[in-house]
C-alpha cells in the first residue's frame, strides 16, 4: 500500500533551526492543522514533543483534544461551539460577535485584523472586544493578528508590523486602566518569523518551516529547511508497451518504443493531485509519470518493486501552480505513516 515515511532527523532539524531564531523552544508554537499539513497530528505532535516545543496550534476543538497531553498551551483558530474546557486551551476571538457564545473563565486570544481582512476584529473594537470578554469573566490571554504578505516582496509587511505595534501599545493602556493581566503578543507564521533580523514577540506560529519548506526561500535569503515527509507507493502490475500502445485514461502516453511499465497503488483518490498529458512528472529516482494518473493508481517506466513517489513537493507544486501547503495538505489522512 502507499505509505508515507516521516523522517523524524530532518524535522528536528527544521525545529532546531525555528528555535534557534524564536530564540527559545518555548517561543515556538508548532501549527499543526489540517493534519499537520497532511503529516499526520499524532505523529508529528509526539515527536515535537519529544523535542521540546510545548505549544500547539490547530484548527479545531476536536484536534486540540487530540493532542491535549502532548502541549501545555494549545491556541484553536476557527471554533464556532465550545463544549469542553481545558486550561490548556486558548480560542481564537475572530468577531465580536462570539463573545456571548464563549463559556465563562475561557482562554482567549483576540484576533486583530491589521489588513489582511479575514478574520479577526478591526482595530477600533479592540477596547469594546475586552470590555465584553472581561465583563463575561473570559481571560484574555492574547492578542494576535495574521500577516497577508510574509512571503512576498511587498511592504505590506512592514505596515502591518506598524499597524500591530501600535495595537500592543493600546492593548497595554487598556489593560493597566483595567487592572487585568497583559496578555501575550503574537504575529508571526513562518515566512514572517525568519523575515525578523531580531525576533521579540512571546511566540511564533511556525507551520510549513516545521514540515521544511519556506515560499520564496532564496529573495529572502531564508536558511535552508529539510522536507519531512516522503511518499512510497508499491507496485500493483507490470507489462510490456510495444510500439505504438498507449497506457492510462485516454490513451495519451504512447510508447515511441517497446518499454516495460508498471502501476503503483497512489492516485488522485490518495490526495495525490492529478497529473495528466499536460505536465511531466519525473521521481527522485528518475522515472516519469506516464500519461493521466487514476484514482488508486499511476504508470511509471520501471519495474521497481516499490517506489519513492516524492520526497521533496516543490517540483509538483509548480506542476500544478500552487503552493507548497497544498500538495501536503491534500493527502489522505488514512495513508499509513512510518516514522523512520
Ligand atoms: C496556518 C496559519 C499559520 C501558519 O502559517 P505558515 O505559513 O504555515 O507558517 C499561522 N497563523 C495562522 C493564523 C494560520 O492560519
Amino acid at each position: 500500500m502507499a505509505r508515507i515515511l516521516l523522517n523524524k532527523e530532518n524535522l528536528f532539524y527544521n525545529l532546531s533551526v525555528i528555535s534557534e531564531q524564536t530564540k527559545s523552544k518555548n517561543k515556538v508554537a508548532i501549527v499543526l492543522k489540517d493534519n499537520a499539513y497532511g503529516h499526520g497530528i499524532l505523529e508529528i505532535g509526539t515527536m515535537a514533543s519529544e523535542f521540546g516545543i510545548k505549544k500547539a496550534v490547530v484548527r479545531t476543538l476536536n484536534d486540540a483534544l487530540k493532542i491535549e497531553k502532548l502541549f501545555d498551551y494549545i491556541l484553536i483558530l476557527a471554533e464556532k461551539s465550545f463544549h469542553t474546557y481545558s486550561h490548556a486551551f486558548h480560542i481564537a476571538l475572530n468577531t465580536l460577535e462570539d463573545i456571548d457564545n464563549l463559556p465563562e473563565n475561557c482562554n482567549v486570544h483576540i484576533k486583530v485584523d491589521t489588513g489582511m481582512h479575514r478574520n479577526g476584529i478591526s482595530p477600533d473594537e479592540i477596547e469594546v472586544a475586552i470590555l465584553g470578554l472581561k465583563e463575561r469573566n473570559i481571560n484574555i490571554t492574547g492578542v494576535f493578528t495574521h500577516h497577508k504578505c510574509a512571503d512576498e516582496l511587498s511592504t505590506d509587511f512592514f505596515w502591518q508590523n506598524i499597524v500591530f505595534t501600535r495595537i500592543k501599545q493600546h492593548v497595554k493602556r487598556i489593560c493597566e486602566q483595567l487592572f487585568i493581566p497583559l496578555p501575550v503578543f503574537h504575529s508571526c507564521n513562518s515566512a514572517a518569523l525568519f523575515r525578523h533580523a531580531n525576533f521579540d514577540e512571546d511566540f511564533a506560529r511556525v507551520g510549513i518551516a516545521t514540515y521544511g519548506y519556506l515560499d520564496n526561500a532564496n529573495i529572502f535569503k531564508f536558511p535552508k529547511l529539510k522536507p519531512v515527509l516522503s511518499l512510497w507507493a508499491d507496485k500493483l502490475s507490470s507489462r510490456v508497451l510495444k510500439k505504438g500502445q498507449s497506457v492510462g485514461y485516454g490513451g495519451t502516453y504512447q510508447a515511441s518504443e517497446e518499454i516495460i511499465i508498471s502501476t503503483y497503488d497512489v492516485g488522485y483518490g490518495d490526495g495525490f493531485l492529478r497529473l495528466n498529458e499536460k505536465n511531466s512528472y519525473t521521481t527522485p529516482a528518475g522515472y516519469k509519470i506516464l500519461g493521466r494518473v487514476s484514482m488508486d493508481c499511476l504508470s511509471l517506466n520501471t519495474n521497481d518493486k516499490e517506489v519513492c513517489i516524492f520526497n521533496n513537493v516543490e517540483t509538483l507544486a509548480k506542476e500544478h501552480d500552487t503552493i507548497t501547503y497544498e500538495i501536503t495538505t491534500a493527502l489522505n489522512s488514512n495513508i499509513k505513516k512510518e516514522i523512520v
